[in-house]
């Protein structure tokens, strides 16, 4: 079934302030949820952000809680939401990338504590009320409105000193939200327009960004930000498939890092599901200006200077074997079957770098 021939659409409310210099905002829109005692999350790194929050805060700061970690450890959730309830905190405003919003969350779903989330890479977990805790090895991932940020304060002067690698392979992740969404069997046509938007804004965002023209960065970064809030709006509306569920099992059980497993999966991922789903392939090729979606973003990829290949963020040719059957357990909804062999392919490919082949699927669908 197209996208378009019967779909249900439940918008999810968030306010979004967007614009250089409107960190300067965040007390009156702390203040507008009526909120007198914001604790601020941050990554140890980003400390130093974090205290211009604060001081934007001012009375309205309980504190800054600079524990955030990638995956969102339980004890690391525990921690900062026994430091908010010590220091009486009313509101959680969350600055930094996914692990720093996915902390705010963690503290949402324990305490109700409304997150104004101010994103500095390009993830996209501000839009969604996607929460993802791990405990034991495991991370579990659910969906609550309660940890859905109420208000999202989208500042590109925060994200000038992302690096830039970091810049493109969090815009590549970006990106995969967009690309399955327009395949995603829960998808409409607003999430659809939305998803090329973002895919066109991030491509050519990050191509001026790697370019490096002088006087074009400023704007770079914001076509950026842009990208990643339409990418983040659809991965929060509609349900993903093959690739999410790849990129979830390499990053969980392998421990590769998020963004850059994301970055070489997706082209693969488009791959496989080429056949099935040639509409989305076709606006997905359009926004990013190429041919093809799976060849064009692996090319748009190396162009960016993005990592190519699972062996070289970390994963063993031994594991392939290992991931080809978690992949295949519990498997998400897929426009094309999941089927062994061709996971296999897909796995090995992605890990040699190679660029994608468009096989088509065993079976007829
Ligand atoms: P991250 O939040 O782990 O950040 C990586 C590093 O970059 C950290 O050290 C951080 O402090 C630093 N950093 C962030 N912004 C910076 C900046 N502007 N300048 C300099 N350094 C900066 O990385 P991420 O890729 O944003 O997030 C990944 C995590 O988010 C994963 O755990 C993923 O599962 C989760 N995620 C969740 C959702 C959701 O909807 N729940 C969506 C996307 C990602």
């Amino acid at each position: 079934m197209s996208a378009a021939s019967h779909f249900i659409y439940t918008a999810q409310p968030a306010r979004v302030i967007f614009g250089r210099g409107r960190l300067a905002d965040l007390a009156t829109e702390v203040a507008a949820l009526g909120a007198r005692r914001a604790l601020v999350l941050c990554t140890p790194e980003q400390r130093g952000m974090a205290e211009q929050a604060a001081a934007q805060l001012g009375e309205r700061c309980a504190g800054i809680h600079d524990g955030a970690r990638m995956h969102v450890p339980i004890e690391t959730a525990r921690r900062a939401t026994d430091e908010a309830a010590r220091l009486g905190a009313d509101c959680a405003v969350a600055l930094g990338g996914g692990s720093t919003i996915g902390l705010g969350k963690a503290i949402a779903l324990e305490s109700s504590l409304p997150i104004v989330a101010v994103p500095t890479t390009y993830a996209g977990s501000e839009m969604t009320p996607i929460y993802g805790i791990t405990a034991d090895g495991v991370k579990k991932t659910g969906r609550d409105l309660r940890v859905l940020p109420r208000t999202v304060i989208y500042d590109p002067d925060l994200s000038d000193g992302l690096p830039l690698a970091m810049s493109v392979t969090s815009g590549i992740n970006a990106m995969a939200h967009a690309a399955e969404a327009l395949y995603a069997r829960d998808g409409n046509p607003v999430m659809s327009l939305m998803a090329e938007e973002g895919i066109r804004s991030l491509a050519l965002g990050l191509r001026r960004l790697v370019q490096g023209a002088p006087g074009d960065q400023a704007a770079s970064r914001e076509m950026c930000l842009q990208g990643a809030w339409l990418c983040g709006t659809v991965l929060g509306h509609v349900g993903m498939a093959l690739h999410h569920k790849l990129c979830h099992t390499l990053g969980g059980t392998l421990d590769l890092p998020h963004a850059p497993t994301h970055t070489v999966v997706l082209p693969h991922a488009l791959a496989y599901n080429t056949t099935a789903a040639p509409e989305a392939m076709a606006r997905i090729a359009r926004a990013l200006g190429v041919q093809e979606a799976a060849t064009g973003l692996h090319d748009l990829a190396r162009e960016l200077g993005a990592p190519l290949s699972l062996r070289e963020i970390g994963m063993q040719e031994a594991d392939i074997e290992r991931a080809t059957g978690m992949a295949l357990a519990n498997p998400y909804w897929n426009p094309r079957p999941i089927e062994a062999d061709a996971i296999r392919d897909l796995l090995r490919a992605a890990w040699a770098g190679e660029r994608p082949t468009l096989s088509p699927p065993a079976t007829a669908h």
